[in-house]
């Protein structure tokens, strides 16, 4: 096998990437704690968001049909680029190789969702009250997207957002993760490729700017974007938020999860299993819906839990190219010790703890860890907040109602799942009493969401919504307009004003 710098430096090389420079960004691979290369940083946003600022106001007059046919484009090159770039996400951001083919998948989706969409971007005809009028809502582009996102999806995230956007007539500017610019710089190249068989599109349409908090702050504050779209942690959320706010720019905030599933007396146990080790051993347990909170009723829990615990106990951990290897590294030491510190906390209330140790098979420079299961004596301390690593905290419950109640007292509101074959008790946890997650799933687990919905989460997750659905909704604004083709101008609610 090649080194990781050595593959993903061939790989940058097919896509057409020009050589990495010797100063800037330093791009690492988890899989060996190694330099790949660096990264020039931007270092004029200003010039950048300007020249998507002229962009606008060409691309918001091109019909929107014409601007899917550049999201089409970008998906047939994403289908030619899908085994290189996948494999580029497995080796900067570790995820085991089907998952980092997967992540490409999931932008070749939403690429054809967004096609469709651009002949869909419809309003709505009101009745009105006067006569020989017409009201109707028309949809119109919002303005620059700024787009800022998270390490653990490098590419996808850029894409929900990015072929949205472009369909409803938005220039977008991407700040990738500090800890993951390869990708997008290939993932960017993807797109000049589309750009330039698409023949017209308006230079700065589609910018990259790479750096650290300081590049995407300068999208944060600069008024000439229209929407910032920001991916990321609820601390990063609690910053950004705010300032998107003071000037009234339209936020997407796409924050924290700290996900939760019930186990019910009546689940299919089989299925459970499965479907509780991919959501919370899955991608090292650095998915923003990765499961980290379990409730299992007392009455199967003596039979699930120590079934729970040998699934950990068996589960290959390695270099994520490696066939059969399920568990990657995590992204850096500081993940690593994140965990640690979570686990340490959680010891000491009490908890039983299986697995969670530092797997030093791969040398001081990589972060790998086994999974940890904790029993918990309550749900307290390390269990109320999101530890981006892979631990899952298990409670038991009897009273479906409490278990509930539990479910929701945390601060993140993101995804959420119950394993019942009770019909009565599937339909409480979705009812307007059930899970307040933004995703709420029945026999399947929180993650691994499909593109056709909208995705997004409550409370300290951020309440935006992105990809399917209406969230295109988002990146436009609304028009109501009301046109009066009588002689006549009567006024509504019945009001006079005679001159
Ligand atoms: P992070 O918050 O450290 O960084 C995310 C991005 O925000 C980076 O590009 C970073 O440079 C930028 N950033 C940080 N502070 C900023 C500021 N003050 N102004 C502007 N930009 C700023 O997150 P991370 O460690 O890369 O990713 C993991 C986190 O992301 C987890 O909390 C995870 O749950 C969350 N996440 C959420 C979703 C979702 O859809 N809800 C999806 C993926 C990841």
């Amino acid at each position: 096998m090649q080194t990781p710098k050595n593959e993903a430096l061939s790989i940058l090389t097919s896509l057409g990437v020009p050589p990495l420079g010797s100063s800037g960004l330093a791009a690492h691979s988890p899989i060996d704690g190694k330099l790949i290369g660096h990264v020039a940083e931007t270092s004029d946003v200003g010039a950048v968001i300007g020249r998507a600022h002229a962009a606008f106001k060409t691309w918001r007059l091109v019909p929107a049909p014409r601007r899917g046919e550049l999201v089409r484009l970008l998906g047939e090159e994403l289908r030619a680029a899908k085994d290189d770039l996948g494999r580029l996400v497995t080796l900067e951001a570790g995820k085991i190789t089907s998952e980092g083919l997967g992540e490409v998948q999931e932008m070749i989706d939403i690429c054809d969702f967004a096609v469709g969409l651009s002949r869909q971007l419809y309003g709505l005809t009101i009745a009105t009250e006067r006569p020989g009028h017409r009201m109707m809502e028309t949809w119109h582009p919002a303005g620059v997207c700024g787009i800022i996102t998270a390490f653990n999806f490098p590419v996808a995230v850029w894409a929900w957002n990015a072929a949205l956007a472009l369909v409803c007539g938005d220039p977008v500017i991407w700040k990738p993760s500090e800890k993951t610019p390869l990708t997008a710089l290939a993932t960017h190249a993807i797109m000049q490729r589309a750009l330039k068989r698409f023949g017209d599109a308006p230079e700065g349409l589609v910018e990259l700017v790479q750096g650290g908090r300081a590049v995407g702050e300068a999208l944060v504050d600069d008024p000439r974007v229209a929407i910032l779209s920001a991916t990321g942690s609820t601390r990063m959320g609690r910053e950004v938020g705010p300032r998107v706010a003071a000037r009234f720019a339209k936020p997407i905030l796409e924050l924290g999860g700290n996900n939760a599933a019930i186990v019910a007396a009546s689940a299919d146990l089989d299925l459970a299993l499965r479907a509780i080790a991919f959501a919370a051993i899955g991608t090292a347990g650095q998915r923003c819906t990765t499961l980290r909170r379990l409730f299992v009723h007392e009455s199967v829990a003596d039979a699930f839990i120590p079934k729970l615990a040998k699934v950990y106990a068996s589960v290959a951990i390695g270099d994520p190219r490696k066939q059969g290897t399920l568990v990657g590294p995590l992204i850096d030491r500081g993940a690593l010790d994140g965990m640690q510190k979570a686990l340490d906390e959680a010891r000491a209330m009490g908890a039983t703890v299986h697995g969670g140790g530092v797997h030093d098979d791969f040398g001081a420079v990589a972060s790998y860890v086994t999974p940890a299961l904790v029993e918990m004596p309550k749900h307290d301390g390390p269990v109320l907040r999101e530890t981006f690593a892979p631990i899952l905290y298990v409670l038991r419950y009897s009273d479906l109602d409490a278990a509930i109640e539990l479910h929701n007292s945390v601060p993140q509101g993101l995804a959420s799942s119950i394993f019942t074959t009770d019909l009565r008790e599937a339909e409480r946890f979705m009812s307007a009493a059930g899970s307040d997650c933004g995703i709420v799933n029945v026999n399947i687990g929180p993650s691994g969401a499909e593109i056709g919905g909208a995705f997004g989460g409550e409370k300290e997750t951020g309440g935006g919504r992105e990809s399917g659905s209406d969230a295109w909704r988002g990146y436009m604004r609304r028009a109501t307009n009301t046109i009066n083709y009588s002689n006549a101008l009567p006024l509504a609610q019945g009001v006079t004003f005679d001159v």
